[in-house]
C-alpha cells in the first residue's frame, strides 16, 4: 500500500503542497482532481522521487526513497504530464517498461517482448509500432505511454491526465481499459483528470485539491453526497437518466 503522511513541497518561499496526508486504496481506481495549478503533478513528481519534499512515503510500510529505482519501478509505474519523446520507435518506447526486470546484458527475452507485444495490442498501437515515436499525434503518444506502463507491469500506476490528447471516445475506452486492468489485475490506479464527468463515472475514489491542500479524499459516494466538486470547482451539476443509469456532468455556467 501506498501511503503518504504529512508532504509539504515548496518553490522558493512558495508552499505548492501543504501537509498532505492520504493512503491509496489498494485495488482501487483513484481520480485525483484540482484546478490548473493545485499541485497534481506536484504530487506525482514526490512518488516519482524527482523533487524534494518533507513527510514520508511509504510502500508497505517502508521509505519509498530508500528502495532501489529498479525495485521502485516493479512495484510503481508513473506516467506524467509531458514526456522527453525521443527519435526511437514506438516499440523501443513501450519496452523501456521492461526495463527494471532485464539482467546485466541489458537484453529483452522472449517473455519480455511478448509481454511489450500485448501492451501495444491492448493500447491500440500495435499497428504504430514501427513508427518513430516523436512523430505520434498527442492521443497515440499517450496511448503509447500506457503501454510502456502497463509492460511494466507495477501493482500502483500513477498517470497524469493520460487522456488530456485523445478524442472522446478514445479517451472513454482509456478509462475501461484501466478499470479493466483494475478489476482483472488487480492494479491500483491513480489517475489525475480534468473531466469531472468522467472521474465519478470511472473512479471508486477521489482526491480533490485545491491550492496545495488537499480538501477531499474519499469515496465517489461521499464525494457526491456531500457536494465536493460543485463546492471545490464553483460548478453546476446535473443527472441525466439514461434507462436505469444516472449520469453525473458538471457546467460551469
Ligand atoms: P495542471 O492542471 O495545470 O497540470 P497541476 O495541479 O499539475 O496543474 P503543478 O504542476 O503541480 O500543478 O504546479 C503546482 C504549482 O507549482 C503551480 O503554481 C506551478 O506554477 C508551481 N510550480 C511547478 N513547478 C515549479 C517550479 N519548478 N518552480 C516554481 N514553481 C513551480
Ligand atoms: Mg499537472
Amino acid at each position: 500500500m501506498l501511503e503518504i503522511k504529512d508532504l509539504n513541497v515548496v518553490y522558493g518561499s512558495v508552499p505548492v503542497l501543504q501537509n498532505i496526508t492520504f493512503s491509496l486504496r489498494p485495488g482501487e481506481l483513484t481520480a485525483l482532481v484540482g484546478r490548473n495549478g493545485s499541485g497534481k503533478s506536484t504530487l506525482l513528481s514526490c512518488v516519482n522521487q524527482r523533487l524534494k519534499y518533507t513527510g514520508t512515503i511509504e510502500l508497505d510500510g517502508k521509505e519509498l526513497s530508500l528502495l532501489p529505482p529498479r525495485e521502485r519501478a516493479k512495484r510503481i509505474a508513473i506516467a506524467p504530464q509531458s514526456l522527453p519523446w525521443p527519435h526511437i520507435t514506438a516499440r523501443e518506447v513501450a519496452a523501456f517498461g521492461r526495463n527494471p526486470y532485464l539482467d546485466f546484458t541489458g537484453r529483452l527475452t522472449r517473455e519480455d517482448r511478448e509481454k511489450v507485444e500485448a501492451a501495444l495490442e491492448r493500447c491500440g498501437v500495435l499497428r504504430l509500432g514501427e513508427r518513430y515515436a516523436d512523430t505520434l499525434s498527442g492521443g497515440e503518444k499517450q496511448r503509447l505511454a500506457l503501454a510502456m506502463i502497463l509492460a511494466q507491469e507495477a501493482e500502483i500506476m500513477l498517470l497524469d491526465e493520460p487522456t488530456a490528447h485523445m478524442d472522446q471516445a478514445s479517451g472513454t475506452g482509456f478509462l475501461k481499459l484501466l478499470k479493466q486492468q483494475q478489476a482483472t489485475l488487480g492494479r491500483t490506479c491513480l489517475v489525475i483528470l480534468h473531466d469531472l464527468s468522467q472521474a465519478v463515472r470511472y473512479a471508486d475514489n477521489l482526491m480533490v485539491l485545491d491550492g496545495g491542500k488537499l480538501v477531499f479524499s474519499g469515496t465517489r459516494q461521499q464525494c457526491l453526497q456531500e457536494g465536493i466538486l460543485e463546492k471545490t470547482f464553483h460548478l453546476r451539476r446535473f443527472t441525466v437518466t439514461d434507462g436505469e443509469e444516472a449520469r453525473i456532468f458538471f457546467s460551469a455556467d
